[in-house]
């Protein structure tokens, strides 16, 4: 899988927590600090939290499944 596409569909999925549509990725160290922002690092898709620092490395296959059904379909 491309991490371009990862980094696509975390940016999706993130964006749906962010309207209260899902439930998104908080931070591990302390979910007060909220949602993570998908980001590049070395080439990889990654999530950070901007309150404390916090990567968590990579996307997982799940949302990447959900954010390829919804792109297709958005193309009907
Ligand atoms: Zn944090």
């Amino acid at each position: 899988m491309k991490e371009h596409e990862k980094l696509l569909a975390a940016r999706y999925w993130q964006g749906e927590a962010a309207a209260r549509r899902v439930v998104g990725f908080r931070c591990r160290r302390d979910v007060g600090h909220g949602l993570l922002r998908p980001a590049r690092t070395g080439g990889r898709a990654v999530m950070v939290c901007d309150a404390c620092g916090f990567v968590q490395i990579g996307v997982p296959q799940s949302i990447v499944d959900v954010w390829r059904l919804v792109r297709d379909r958005a193309g009907d």
